[in-house]
């Protein structure tokens, strides 16, 4: 067994839930998480990668080399197959102000006013992304949930566009259940941010070894 003690693990993002569950599903495994602000803060990346995996790297990258430390970093959102996988990487901008998810969610049911229950899949997509000190990526994990979108809001619990997410992957407790429904321990287990840290923490610490 390899006992060498893991370096630090700065988390690119100043999302506190986002935080809060990183902790939950990494430090056990003994790596200490740093936010920006321990650091003196990390520069604002510009999210314009075409897609979720070029944000995430992108934002790995550019914290990694700001502090000279190995980091971590998620990009996440919705894609509904009838809107061509829209919002996608805009989904905390959709309905034009970032994060102001009441507008997102009322778009998104006016955008998809009369579309028939069969065409109303979705899926919600994360990808992680794990730079070295020096900005190359070591690691990317991509989980996803999938579903279909309600035609009102169901739940009250959780963020973004849970409320308007049913999921629906056959066999699971939480299938036919709106995300806002489930307990966090009952979302984590499926969902894609879920998902994308389960296949991460099975290689982090070897990863992290590297250094
Ligand atoms: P970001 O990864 O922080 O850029 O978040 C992207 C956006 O996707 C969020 O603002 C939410 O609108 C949406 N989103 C991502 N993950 C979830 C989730 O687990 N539930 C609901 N909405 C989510």
């Amino acid at each position: 067994m390899n006992d060498q003690v893991l370096p630090p693990l700065l988390v690119a993002s100043g999302n506190k839930k986002k935080l809060v569950e990183l902790r939950r599903r990494l430090e056990h495994l003994g790596v200490q998480l740093v936010v920006p602000a321990e650091v003196g803060g990390i520069p604002d990346t510009v999210e314009d990668a075409p897609d979720f995996e070029g944000n995430a790297r992108k934002k790995a990258r550019e914290a990694a080399r700001a502090r000279g430390m190995w980091a971590l970093a998620d990009d996440s959102g919705l894609e509904v197959d009838a809107l061509g996988g829209a919002p996608g990487v805009l989904s905390a901008r959709y309905a034009g102000r970032h994060g102001d998810d009441a507008a997102n969610n009322a778009k998104l049911l006016a955008d998809l006013s009369g579309v028939p229950d069969e065409r109303r899949g979705a899926r919600f997509v994360c990808v992680l992304a794990l730079a070295r000190p020096d900005g190359s990526i070591a690691l990317l994990a991509r989980g996803e949930a999938h579903g279909r979108i309600l035609h009102a809001p169901r739940g009250e619990r959780d963020f973004g566009y849970d409320p308007l997410f049913e999921f629906a992957e056959p066999g699971l407790p939480q299938s036919g259940r709106g995300f806002a429904e489930l307990e966090p321990e009952e979302k984590d287990a499926v969902s894609h941010r879920g998902r994308a840290l389960a296949r991460l923490a099975e290689l982090l610490s070897g990863a992290l070894r590297e250094a």
